[in-house]
């Protein structure tokens, strides 16, 4: 093992957020190293395009510091290759002198619950991927032809669920939702939809910016019931010392004060509640729940513990939104329990590293990624400057595209991004949309082939 005289060549695998600050660092890092950053999708951003709600615009911007990234010398794209099919692990490492790991959590953490596979109850990661055009999603037969709904827990993104349930046909339009999800959304019978939280509001996870906009929807009251918002003396002592635990009560508290404006929709937030059971024959019809008391232990951890006192409210749709959890990849270590790649500040083992959510798990926002791959990124080029990177066997550039080409993968180039982003934008100027999204595999590679599509988000 010596530092290799040739530039450091270095593979990242999923270009999300994590992805593209970890090729970004490489790429400016003393002397640049070359990037290769694959994803399984022929599209780049991960949950930036297939995660962040469509109807906030403002948070996929950061997209443009990942145009920034991809438009430094030595960077490449390589989408449409999925690491485990296409090329593995192996692979990579005659390739590249280092492999870095970025590919999030793709999945969703189930309850545990009977009942939580019956039609209609979802994981908030499958509607949430549905909605933005994800194509391995467009298929699954989301029916919102209920008029409750039922959404498990008080993250930021059950927020992103509930309020994308509650949106308007007007506040709809101009986002690139599908036009599918749209049309859902929109004639659905949905009356109200219920937000349960199993702690109270001071533990709640959403930030107080997301919790305000709920109070902000042009076709949906919020109901809270200020009784749920008296505090135990733990919590109340915790909202006292957390920021956004206290600014959430402020805003909890107006919202429990303001009277129902008569809109179409209610979005109802319950504290101190967990789903026991989704129960039904056939679909979902109704979800039981148990009432819970906080018990806060020496280190002031507040859980809850279930009373014996139960509810049943009807509901023909339940969405999970209980956290994001890690898949594993053949041929590289993985922490079942907690869904994550096993690692030290970012390093897996000789040569193989890993960044993001793979890394820490599914907490905190975007930009907590930057800091969590240069992490990474210093610690290989560390590796890279003692030696202690294994050389790659095969380095040249054209050897990985050689290899896939063999396989008769088609590999989408970012120019072939490029491509496919023109053809999105454009499409969205004609309908006053940011992008018309392609959300079938076919349509977003004959897209990135230059190819016209079918003028439609429709699957
Ligand atoms: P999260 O913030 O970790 O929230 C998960 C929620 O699920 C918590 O309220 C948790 O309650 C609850 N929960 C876990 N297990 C449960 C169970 N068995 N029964 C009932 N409730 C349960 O996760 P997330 O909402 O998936 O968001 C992931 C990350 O993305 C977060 O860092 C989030 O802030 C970020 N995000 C940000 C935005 C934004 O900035 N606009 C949008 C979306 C996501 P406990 O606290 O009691 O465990």
């Amino acid at each position: 093992m010596s530092a290799p005289a040739r530039p450091l060549r270095v593979a990242v695998i999923g270009s999300g957020p994590a992805g593209f600050y970890a090729a970004g660092a490489l790429l400016t890092a003393d002397p640049p190293a070359e990037v290769d950053l694959y994803d399984r999708l022929p599209a780049p951003w991960g949950l930036v395009r297939f995660g962040v709600a469509p109807d906030h615009p403002k948070i996929k911007d950061v997209s443009r510091a990942f145009e920034k990234i991809a438009a430094r010398p030595g960077f490449r794209f390589l989408g449409n290759v999925e690491v485990g099919r296409d090329i593995t692990p192996e692979d990579l490492s005659r390739f590249y002198d280092a492999v870095v790991y970025s590919v999030g959590a793709q999945t969703g953490r189930h309850l545990g619950i009977p009942g939580e596979e019956l039609p209609g109850a979802w994981g908030a990661t499958e509607f949430v991927a549905w909605y933005n055009g994800h194509p391995d999603f467009q298929d699954v037969p989301f029916d919102l032809d209920a008029e409750r709904a039922v959404v498990v827990g008080a993250g930021n993104v059950a927020l992103d669920v509930a309020r994308m349930l509650a949106l308007t046909e007007e506040e709809l339009a101009p986002t690139d939702t599908t036009d599918a999800a749209i049309e859902a959304i929109i004639r659905s019978p949905l009356k109200e939809i219920v937000v349960l939280a199993r702690r109270g509001p001071a533990q709640a996870a959403f930030t107080t910016p997301e919790l305000k906009e709920m109070g902000e929807l042009a076709g949906a009251d919020i109901a809270v019931d200020p009784a749920e918002l008296d505090l135990d003396a733990a919590s109340a002592a915790f909202a006292e010392a957390d920021t956004n635990a206290r600014r959430n009560m402020e805003v909890l508290r107006q919202l429990a004060a303001r009277p129902p404006a008569g809109k179409p929709r209610l979005v109802r937030f319950r504290f101190c509640v967990s789903p026991v059971a989704v129960l039904g024959d056939e679909r979902v019809e109704a979800v039981e729940l148990v009432r819970n008391r906080l018990e806060s232990d020496e280190s002031g951890h507040v859980r809850a513990v279930a009373t014996d006192e139960r509810e049943t409210i009807p509901a023909g749709l339940v969405f999970r939104s209980v956290g994001y959890h890690g898949v594993p990849l053949e041929g590289v270590p993985f922490d079942e329990r907690r869904g994550t790649i096993p690692n030290e500040g970012g390093l897996v083992g000789e040569g193989v590293y890993c960044a993001g959510w793979i890394k820490r798990g599914p907490t905190g926002v975007i930009g907590t990624n930057k800091k969590d791959a240069t992490e990474t990124v210093e610690m290989l080029i560390e590796d890279a400057r003692a030696g202690r990177l294994p050389e790659a066997a095969q380095p040249h550039p054209a050897a990985p595209l050689e290899l896939l080409a063999e396989r008769g993968v088609e590999v989408v180039s970012y120019a072939g991004w490029e491509t496919l982003d023109a053809a999105e934008k454009a499409a969205g100027e004609a309908r006053g949309k940011p992008r018309v999204k392609r959300v079938t595999w076919g349509d977003l590679l004959a897209a990135a082939r230059g190819e016209a599509g079918r003028p439609l988000s429709r699957a």
